[in-house]
């Protein structure tokens, strides 16, 4: 789109893009260089980094169990300092910026504290912003609920706001500056022979989000996939083009496997026994699942005295996890067990649902490695297991290799 003869451009940048003032300044400077090239940007900014979980840590010394619109006031207050800052820095290079919170631009969510998801965008107050030529910096992670509570929307939720706000003022992409080049084949700092990726798919870039890649949240895939807005992730220390997320169709070639993912810590709950049949499992995840606790690996076996159940969660959301269960689980007589100290492994791959043996593939190398195995999920796309976190190093750099996926 396209506004007094400029090109109007959502950029996100991270927290590491904004952690220090030498590097909101810098963040300055390549506004305004965009800008000098024909662009107008449109900014959406994270805390600095660490901030966040400085806030969450001192929100946990009074109660980590505690969710409500407190949490989220607490934990949205570190983009405020951001956006303030790079709107001074901004200002100070002689162009006009203003520092918008979620209430000024209507950023409407649900109530669904620390998880909240965007239900609307007004656009109108942007656009009138940039008609007038002034930057609008813009705080991400946070909105506003029909109360007019601050809401928040999950760790990493900045990307969604970037991802979302370019979706309401319907642009056809989304800028996500972040402190790697590209989208790799793994996480660089896990598997340093990781090969950077040019293009990958909404889908696969959906399974990586949510099996614990941070690179990127994973709703904002879900409302570039939904509205049709590419996401563009690339380096706020370099120029150079990064990764496109894009529609599958228009990916030529599909290796088997595209990445292994992990996510560093997973949380694995076990309950022995649980009343036999469905309806105890219907009212425990619909439970878990109003609360926001999203549950990727379930195995259940039946025997004698009811059922064994095993799930795995995020150490995220381990706390409201437990709450869920304190109350569920009051007065049953059962053994509850927590298996922290657990890492998730998978790899990922569109080329999978053509072709059979990736599954017999993943399991030799985590075999012939003695790597023990505690859950297992697959869907056409995915293969992932739940290891001790000793191992994830080893095993996701094994399937690195396996999966033709090293960097020569
Ligand atoms: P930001 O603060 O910019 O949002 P994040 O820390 O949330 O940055 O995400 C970027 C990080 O994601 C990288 O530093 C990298 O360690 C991690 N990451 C995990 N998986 C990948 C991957 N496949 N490709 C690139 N980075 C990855
Ligand atoms: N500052 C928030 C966090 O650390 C949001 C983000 O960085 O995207 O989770
Ligand atoms: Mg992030």
């Amino acid at each position: 789109m396209r506004l007094n003869n400029r090109e109007i451009v959502v950029k996100k940048f991270g927290g590491t893009s904004v952690g220090s003032i030498e590097r909101i300044e810098a963040v300055a400077d390549r506004l305004i260089a965009d800008y000098h090239k024909g662009e107008f940007p449109i900014t959406v900014a994270s805390a600095m980094s660490g901030e966040t979980n400085r806030l969450v840590s001192l929100g946990n010394q009074i109660d980590p169990k505690y969710r409500g619109p407190a949490y989220d006031m607490l934990v949205a207050s570190g983009e405020q300092v951001s956006i303030a800052l790079l709107a001074i820095a901004i200002e100070k290079r002689g162009f006009k910026a203003k520092p918008l919170l979620s209430y000024q631009i209507g950023i409407e969510t649900d109530n669904l504290y620390s998880k909240a998801r965007i239900l609307n965008i007004n656009p109108d107050k942007i656009n009138k912003l940039v008609s007038e030529n002034i930057f609008p910096v813009i705080a991400g992670f946070q909105g506003i609920d029909t109360e007019n509570n601050i809401t928040t929307l999950g760790r990493g939720g900045s990307d969604t706001s970037a991802v979302a706000i370019a979706a309401g003022m319907q642009l056809k992409s989304c800028e996500i500056f972040t402190d790697v080049p590209k989208v790799f084949s793994a996480d660089p700092r896990l598997v340093p022979k990781a090969r950077e990726l040019d293009k990958i798919s909404f889908e696969e870039m959906m399974e990586m989000a949510s099996l614990g890649s941070k690179v990127l949240h994973i709703r904002s895939v879900e409302i570039g996939a939904k509205h049709n807005v590419r996401i563009h992730v690339r380096s706020s220390f370099e120029s150079r083009t990064g990764t496109w997320i894009v529609p599958e169709g228009e990916i030529m070639e599909n290796p088997l496997v595209t990445s292994v993912t992990h996510d560093p810590s997973t949380v694995v709950i076990k309950l022995n026994p649980v009343p036999a049949g469905a309806e105890f499992l219907a009212e425990l995840f619909t439970e878990l699942s109003n609360k926001g606790v999203s549950i990727d690996i379930i195995t259940q076996s039946q025997h004698e005295q009811g059922q064994r159940l095993a799930f795995s969660v995020t150490e995220e959301d381990l706390p409201l996890a437990n709450k869920v269960l304190d109350q569920i689980l009051k007065g049953k007589s059962l053994e509850r067990t927590t298996m922290d100290k657990m890492a998730k492994v998978s790899v990922v791959g569109v080329g999978m649902r053509n072709h059979p043996g990736v599954a017999a593939r993943f399991f030799k190398v985590l075999a012939e490695n003695k790597i023990p195995v505690h859950l297992v999920t697959t869907s056409e796309i995915k293969i992932s297991a739940v290891i001790d976190q000793e191992h994830l190093k080893r095993s996701a750099q094994a399937l690195h290799t396996v999966f033709d996926l090293d960097r020569v």
